[in-house]
């Protein structure tokens, strides 16, 4: 930045609310992710206003400016690989009105996903996207990176509920998106661009979310298999009962290994387990639908399945799913996880892809992930420390990648792209497709300030 910028920035939003420090420099140099770069400084700025204000500015001297929420990104979307100005956005943190009657929420990006759940719990109501970080991560950041959660196969990802945004464009015009209504067909959806494009064509500062009834009743069970096959059509034949689970996870062998070994859990050696859920709004309804694919379970060979009989045995159940990852990563000092998505019939041969690819390259790894909607998470561990182990795993990496899209999926079903899969985006769209996203980018982005440097933009 040139001199005097800085001092220009912090004019705009007030010294309380800017920082170059060298501790806040690292901090905001990281998210959740292996990468790494350094900004030149940092605002948390308080309005729309002032966000305009300073990408006028940024457009005029050029410096780039990164949008970011709470950091927990898995690809290094929010790391300002080109330094220039983190803008963090947790100041702006209301939520606006919770309307029931018209079934949707107004919030700003900085809100905390758990903080909307608790606010719409009293009134019965939610917003199913469920990331597994909801604890910390940021609403705007689950719109910019369209995030999605063990709840997707029944209710869907974030983008099925955004209604309407406020954005503050790079060349520093403030525009509404969308409607306040359940439906629209007025002019071309611009909504959805901006639903992720993880912070590249816009700032989000508004967001219009619809919110759902939440279900009252739910059943959990768990199934063994005896060959990932067995496992595979149970998925397939729990979706020609026309059931669909509200939660439908898979474990594989090398998690179920690790569960044992690790976490001391008492399973036995199968290749496969399946953690279901079912809800709706009387037991009836719950029970009704676990009955149906418990019988679904039987018909395919399951051993070793068990229903829980009370909210504390459902979370003994769940607790394998939830320590999957965790346990997973003592195996190594580093590891990657990746979110590669089929269409949900051939998530057992990507099981299988996977297994015999990172075989291969000689690293520890597990695979676990929503059967429910082929979305799968192949967890690699490494030593970044180790060039040879490094390399390994990223052409393990670019292999699974290159199998997802022979199989006609998808590189990222919810984290992004970020820096971390941007070398393989034209993997999966063809070159018009590249072509358009870049025209978008420099129609809205002429001077390339937002994000510079990720999704090959
Ligand atoms: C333990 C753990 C579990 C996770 N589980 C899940 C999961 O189950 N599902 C899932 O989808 N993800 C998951 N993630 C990844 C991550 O939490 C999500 O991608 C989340 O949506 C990021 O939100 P954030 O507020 O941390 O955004 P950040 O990481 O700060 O930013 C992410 C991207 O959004 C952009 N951005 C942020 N706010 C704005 C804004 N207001 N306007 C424009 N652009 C913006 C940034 O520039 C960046 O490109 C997990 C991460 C961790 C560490």
């Amino acid at each position: 930045m040139k001199t005097g910028t800085k001092e220009a920035i912090a004019g705009v939003v007030g010294k309380n609310n800017f920082t170059d420090s060298l501790i806040d420099m690292v901090s905001y140099s990281y998210d959740a992710s292996d990468h790494n770069h350094r900004p030149e400084a940092a605002v948390w700025p308080t309005s729309a206003e002032q966000i305009s204000k300073i990408l006028v500015m940024a457009n005029e001297e050029p410096f780039p400016v990164i949008p970011r929420g709470a950091g927990t990104g898995l690809t290094g979307a929010a790391v300002p690989v080109k330094g220039g100005l983190i803008l963090d956005l947790c100041r702006i943190n209301k939520i606006l009105d919770i309307r029931i009657g018209d079934r949707l929420a107004v919030v700003q990006p900085g809100v905390v996903y758990s903080d909307l759940e608790k606010a719409l719990a009293p009134y019965g109501f939610f917003f199913p996207p469920d990331p597994a970080s909801g604890k910390v991560c940021t609403l705007g950041g689950n719109v910019a990176t369209n995030a999605g959660g063990i709840r997707g196969a029944k209710y869907g990802v974030t983008r099925d509920y955004v209604l309407g945004l406020e954005v503050v464009l790079p060349d520093g015009r403030i525009t509404r998106t969308g409607a306040n209504c359940m439906k629209t067909s007025s002019g071309y959806d611009l909504t959805r661009i901006f639903v992720g494009s993880e912070g590249t064509l816009g700032v989000i500062t508004e967001i219009i979310l619809k919110i759902d009834p939440r279900p009252t009743a739910t059943r959990t069970a768990r199934a063994l298999f005896p060959s990932l096959k067995d496992a595979g059509q149970s998925v397939t034949a729990i979706t020609h009962s026309g059931i669909i689970p509200s939660v439908l996870e898979i474990l594989d062998c090398n998690t179920i290994k690790v569960l044992r070994e690790q976490a001391g859990m008492d399973f036995p050696d199968v290749e496969a387990m399946i953690l279901v859920e079912t809800d709706g709004y009387t037991e009836g309804e719950a029970s009704f639908q676990m009955e149906k694919i418990i019988e679904v379970f039987r018909e395919n060979n399951a051993t070793g399945i068990q229903e829980a009989e009370s909210a504390a045995e459902a979370e003994e159940l769940w607790r394998a799913r939830r320590s999957a990852g965790s346990m997973a990563a003592k195996l190594g000092i580093n590891n990657v996880s990746e979110d590669v998505t089929v269409p949900m019939s051939r998530v057992p041969d990507l099981l299988e892809r996977i297994s015999g690819i990172v075989a291969k390259y000689d690293l520890p790894f597990v695979i676990f992930g929503h059967a429910g909607d082929g979305n799968l998470h192949p967890r690699i561990m490494y030593d970044r420390s180790d060039p040879e182990q490094t390399l390994q795993m990223e052409k393990a990496v670019e292999e699974i990648f290159m199998a997802t899209c022979e199989m006609g999926g998808t590189l990222t079903g919810e984290h992004g792209i970020g820096l971390a899969k941007a070398p393989y985006l034209k993997l999966e769209h063809d070159a018009v497709a590249m072509d358009l996203m870049r025209s978008v980018k420099k129609m809205l982005d002429p001077n390339n300030i937002l994000n510079p440097g990720k999704m090959s933009l």
